[in-house]
């Protein structure tokens, strides 16, 4: 992607200069304002998996705020910029703590509501003008040269829109942006791996409304007036079209659908009336078409078919060396790492886990088995936080304390030292290995959330990505995936996604590591490997729980077994004794021969 960017900037550059039509650049202008909001939602949408219906609403705040402060009190409109901010920073933040907690079919209901609450907001507030809206906004002043012609406001538009363009590549490619790409995957896993996916939703809400506020700004003062008619829910539903058709996961599918839609709407709204004879806003019917066949034929829009003809490289690259990440203090062996006290969790009748109890002490790998249905996985989110327990306690030693973690959130939980893998495995397919691992060492990272999310943005955060990518290569190579770095996650063998789980959890710096099912789905020689990598953790001192099913994997490799059926503990010991056991044969063939 290198040489592209640099042609097109200097493409846009000339677009003005070159004697290119008015028209031309009135429609150049329009895309531009169209790809900021847009934009937005790239990061909003198609990175972080939440739709908005709203989005013409921010951009009439932004739009409302410099047309009211430039002409009621005759303010720059550089204030009218910052007041917009403000005031779209604070609306978006309040409507976002409250909508994004919603869920599936009702976040997008919940943004068409109070999308369309702004909308008649400003067409029924009086010092708004009402539907009329506000006329005689002046000029924007540029280093004394102020922009009145659509050829001079070209200038400042598409530079907003390269700057955000470049913002947004910088913050996807960093541990805020890892952790705002790992929202999609559910939120089970980034919350695993230490982030506040509550948190990075609104953070998402918020950049996605000031992209729109800065467009709303531009679009003001290009316009000189404003009316309700731009902000309204038909709007946002274009807006939304152009991200998606573009390619809502890419940063270039906005621009590309934005320029697409602008000029298909400009050549319909001119053919379509003539063809069928009556005037209209028939192109939002063609619009429609093309975006059914879109979601059925190219769900990830038109860019991923450009991009293939475009120089490739890997997004983040881990550096041959950086300074070494601060890690946790490793337990004394033999002390109790994690005890369970009589741990019981039900859902409505079903006891899935009966007053379970037993430790785990440093340095050992313990076995948690039992067939099929046996309340593992349920033990093991509860010891995760993924799940509250019912009753008993659950405690886990950090800074040198038995400590209980039961009813801690899983970020908590594992900022203190326990780290886990996923049964069915949770990776972002489409992100490289290095970066999918990286998402682990989120914790590790030095920022704070904000100044996290702005050191990024500026690139100010070179330093710490070059710890925490290295941290990521490193573990990488621990595990035995060295070599894949640069592989897209998704296109990894089964075996080799649960090893990357690994690598990703040891990014936790963990104490402790919690492995379900992990040679579920194995071949033979893939569970060998594993198995070595699991006794070479062990030596360099992990504490492991490892949940299995399978009996022949854990008998060679643990050194204690809790054997479960019904939730309840029927069996504890060494491997061959427990093999022995009647009960765990009774429960393991149906009795013994
Ligand atoms: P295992 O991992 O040992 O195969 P699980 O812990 O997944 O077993 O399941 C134990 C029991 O709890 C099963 O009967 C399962 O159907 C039930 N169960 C697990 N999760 C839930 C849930 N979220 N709601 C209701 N029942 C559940
Ligand atoms: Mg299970």
């Amino acid at each position: 992607m290198k040489k592209f960017f640099p042609l097109f900037i200097v493409a846009v550059a000339l677009l003005p200069i070159l004697p290119t039509p008015e028209f031309w650049i009135t429609l150049a202008n329009y895309i531009g304002l169209y790809a900021i909001v847009a934009l937005g939602l790239v990061l909003l949408t198609g990175v972080g998996g939440l739709t908005s219906f709203g989005q013409a609403a921010f951009v009439g705040l932004g739009a409302y705020s410099t047309a009211y402060l430039s002409t009621q009190f005759g303010l720059s409109p550089w204030i009218g910029l910052l007041a917009g901010i403000a005031v779209t920073a604070g609306a978006a933040f309040l409507i976002g703590a409250i909508t994004m907690r919603l869920s599936g079919h009702y976040l997008p209901l919940g943004t068409i509501a109070w999308g369309l609450s702004l909308y008649f907001l400003f067409g029924n507030l009086d010092f708004l003008g009402k539907y009329d809206g506000l006329n005689g906004i002046p000029p924007i002043g540029l280093f004394g040269i102020t922009l009145e012609t659509g050829r001079e406001m070209y200038f400042l538009i598409w530079l907003a829109m390269i700057l955000a363009v470049i913002a947004l590549q910088n913050l996807l490619n960093s541990r805020p942006g890892r952790a705002i790409r790992a929202l999609k995957g559910g939120g089970v896993m980034a919350e695993a791996m230490g982030v506040n996916t509550a948190w990075m939703k609104i953070v998402i809400f918020v950049l996605a409304a000031l992209l729109a506020c800065i467009s709303g700004w531009l679009y003001a003062h290009l316009q000189r007036a404003v009316n309700p008619t731009p902000f309204g829910l038909n709007a946002s539903i274009e807006y939304l079209f152009m991200a998606v058709i573009g390619g809502a996961g890419h940063v270039w599918g906005a621009i590309l659908g934005a320029a697409l839609l602008t000029l298909l709407k400009d050549q319909l709204q001119s053919i379509l009336p003539t063809l069928l004879g009556a005037n209209g806003n028939f192109e939002v019917i063609v619009f429609g078409i093309m975006m059914v066949l879109l979601l059925q034929r190219a769900r990830d829009g038109l860019w991923p078919y450009i991009r293939k003809w475009l120089p490739q490289k890997p997004d983040a690259v881990a550096p041959a060396s950086a300074a070494a990440l601060p890690m946790r203090a490793r337990h004394a062996a033999g002390e109790i790492v994690l005890q369970v006290s009589q741990a019981r969790k039900e859902f409505g009748g079903l006891v899935a886990v009966n007053d379970l109890a037993f430790d785990v002490k440093a340095g050992e790998i313990m076995g948690l088995i039992g067939p099929n249905g046996a309340g593992k996985s349920t033990m093991f989110n509860l010891v995760t936080g993924v799940l509250p327990v019912t009753r008993g306690e659950i405690r886990f030693r950090s800074l040198g304390e038995l400590r209980r973690i039961d009813g801690l959130p899983s970020r908590d939980i594992v900022r203190r030292g326990i780290a886990r893998t996923f049964q069915h495995v949770r990776l972002m397919p489409t992100m490289s290995v290095l970066e999918n691992v990286a998402i682990g060492a989120h914790l590790r990272g030095t920022h704070g959330d904000v100044a996290g999310i702005a050191a990024s943005i500026v690139r100010l955060n070179n330093a710490e990505e070059q710890t925490l990518l290295f941290e990521a290569k490193k573990q990488l190579e621990r595990v035995g995936l060295g070599n894949m770095l640069y592989e897209e996650a998704g296109s990894l063998a089964l075996g080799q996604q649960r090893i990357l789980e690994i690598a990703r959890a040891l990014c936790c710096d963990p104490t402790l590591l919690l492995l379900d099912e992990p040679a579920a789905g194995l071949r033979y020689k893939e569970k060998q490997a594993l198995a070595d990598l699991l006794r070479k953790l062990k030596d360099e001192g992990m504490s492991i729980l490892l949940v299995e099913h399978d009996m022949d994997f854990v008998m060679n490799l643990t050194d204690r077994l809790v054997v479960m059926e019904f939730g309840t503990k029927i069996a504890e010991g060494l491997p061959a004794d427990v093999q022995q056991n009647p009960a765990v044969l009774e429960a393991y063939l149906g009795g013994v021969e």
